[in-house]
């Protein structure tokens, strides 16, 4: 039984909740989500996870989801993620309902419910530098202490704060806080900060503000305004959410939206923080977000994974409450199934080894009928030539083969795939160096797509190139962006140690058949006997560029196979 696919796959705790929410006629059935990224990098593998989830809960119900930027921080937005994030969202399969919207849209709203706090006595100013009100914050084991400033009259906070809006203090010099418990033995409960000064210019509201809210008392106020039902986040806001629904409770608000926490995605040999991720870019490690590397989406599509392929990554992670570290070879596992059904077959030699047929006709050229692909009749055939020169592999050649090698070897007689029986008679080396740069060989006519009709039997079939029409290409083959499980986990070591020094490797002067000559960018074939290969950006007219998306070997196959 293949143990990761089920038929009737049993409801996640979210969607039990949604379920029973509905059946309770809570928000009168309605479903409403929202994906709330902050425009501060490029979506990544993990966002997929949110993405399927806010999205598919949605669809699934009838519902709708918004697409929300979460933007409340202006020094480290950027328009350039706006748009990357929509792009993102809309290339997986995903609609938002209605308009992009932004979290700094509410900021007017969101300042008058600030001063409708200080009026309740339920928030005041600090003068405290940012350093006291650290130390003034207690610990896990201690209670905080008050600010000297916390019971200072309401009229002067409210005075205080308008003037922290019209731009009369500095940067960190004061904040506007909840007032809540000092003593909670919930951090997050201990007078949290609500605003604090910024004189940064914003990316959508330019300089109209100097102060910004946080993110802890923005988020509540957006899914409030936009009357979201299910406000669907990560684990670690677990410990905040007493503060989101105290925000909803003390402003009273007309909607009461309700946070649920499900567990991160995490994927081994990958990094998913945004802040590391942007390092790589920033640093020149990588060539940019969209590096075929990058576990970004755009580095994923670049690379040649399909969004069907995310999606159904997702599907089979599930959504759990308990955080867990997933192979990223279920990914490549799942990309590797959905490239199969579609992906055209080609063939192409990565590293070329001249073989020159002595008893095939000088000027001819034959067009063999190939099959383009075997899982999919619809795909059609396609005509490959074949002449007198070719090209095979040079690893699928050995002058001195040891026992289990098949392929290529003086004397021996292998298949060239879809063409004929060839037997190698001479191997011709560089008289200086001694490397092998052709082989004579001879062909069995009588062998033109099938078997010889005396029944001999050979036992390796290699996939080649005809020089006579051959196309010289790029190829680009990636190994994992890290050489270690967890490349963060290491307290001595900087994780940037962990970058694997072989994860690129670009193969030039490779013989492509002339199908491959000018596929459009984003295609994606399977290079037989290779793995499977998307067209890459930087392909100019006759000179492809493909990139390797992943082997055929699947290692998820055998994982599962053996867990069985
Ligand atoms: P940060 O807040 O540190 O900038 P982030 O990864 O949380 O980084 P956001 O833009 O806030 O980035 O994320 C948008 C949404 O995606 C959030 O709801 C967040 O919970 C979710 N998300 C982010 N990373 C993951 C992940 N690894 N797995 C599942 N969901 C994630
Ligand atoms: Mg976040």
């Amino acid at each position: 039984m293949d143990s990761t696919t089920t038929d009737a796959t049993p409801l996640d705790f979210i969607r039990e909740i949604i379920v029973a929410d509905r059946e309770t006629g809570k928000h009168g059935g309605r479903v409403h989500t929202r994906f709330p990224p902050e425009p501060n990098g490029y979506l990544h593998i993990g966002h997929a996870k949110a993405i399927c989830l806010n999205f598919g809960v949605a669809q699934e119900f009838g519902g709708r989801c918004n697409l929300r930027m979460d933007d409340t921080n202006p020094t480290r937005e950027d328009i350039e993620y706006v748009e990357s994030i929509e792009k993102d969202v809309a290339w997986l399969g995903f609609r938002w309902h209605g308009e992009v919207l932004y979290a700094a849209d509410y900021f007017e709203q969101m300042y008058a419910y600030a001063e409708r706090l200080i009026t309740m006595d339920k928030a005041y100013v600090d003068d405290l530098t940012a350093d006291e009100i650290r130390a003034h914050r207690g610990s896990l084991t201690e209670p905080g202490t008050d600010s000297p400033y916390r019971n200072r009259p309401i009229e002067e906070s409210l005075d205080l704060f308008r003037r922290m809006r019209a731009g009369e203090f500095p940067d960190g010099s004061r904040v506007l806080r909840a007032k809540i418990d000092m003593a909670s033995p919930n951090i997050n409960m201990r007078d949290p900060a609500l605003y604090r000064i910024r004189h940064a210019r914003h990316h959508r509201t330019g300089d109209a503000w100097c102060v910004y809210p946080m993110y802890d008392y923005a988020h509540p106020i957006e899914d409030a305004l936009e009357g979201i039902t299910h406000s669907l986040c990560t684990l670690e806001f677990e410990d905040h959410r007493p503060f989101y629904d105290w925000v909803i409770d003390t402003l009273d608000t007309e909607f009461r939206p309700q946070q649920i926490e499900f567990a991160r995605l995490n994927v081994n040999y990958t990094l998913m923080s945004k802040r590391k991720l942007l390092q790589l870019v920033a640093e020149g490690l990588v060539s940019g977000w969209d590096d075929p590397r990058m576990p970004t989406i755009g580095g994923l599509r670049r690379r040649g994974f399909t969004p069907e392929s995310i999606r159904d990554f997702c599907e089979r992670i599930g959504v759990a409450k308990k955080e867990n570290v997933v192979d990223v070879a279920l990914l490549e596992h799942c990309v590797r199934e959905d490239l199969n059904r579609r992906a055209p077959r080609a063939m192409a030699v990565l590293r070329p080894l001249e073989v020159v047929i002595e008893n095939y006709p000088e000027d001819q050229v034959e067009h063999m009928d190939v099959v383009n692909n075997p899982e999919d009749p619809a795909a059609g055939t396609r005509k490959v030539p074949f002449s007198r020169v070719l090209y095979v592999e040079q690893d699928d050649f050995r002058e001195d083969p040891p026992k289990k090698f098949f392929r290529l070897a003086p004397g021996r007689e292998v298949r060239l795939r879809n063409a004929y029986m060839i037997s190698c008679r001479e191997v011709v080396k560089d008289a200086l160096t001694g490397a092998v740069v052709r082989l004579l060989c001879t062909y069995d006519p009588a062998t033109r797509g099938g078997d010889a009709p005396d029944g001999r039997k050979v036992k390796a079939t290699l996939h080649w190139v005809a020089a006579s029409d051959a196309v010289d290409g790029e190829v680009r083959l990636y190994d994992r962006l890290f050489s270690v499980a967890d490349p963060s986990d290491d307290k001595e070591k900087d994780w940037r140690t962990f970058l694997n020094p072989q994860s690129l490797e670009q193969v030039q002067g490779c013989k492509l058949e002339p199908s491959l000559a000018s596929l459009p960018e984003g295609s994606r074939v399977q290079f037989e006997r290779l793995g499977y290969f998307c067209v890459d950006p930087d392909s100019t007219p006759g000179a492809p560029v493909f990139n390797r998306t992943v082997t055929l070997k699947d290692s998820w196959a055998r994982i599962a196979a053996r867990e069985n």
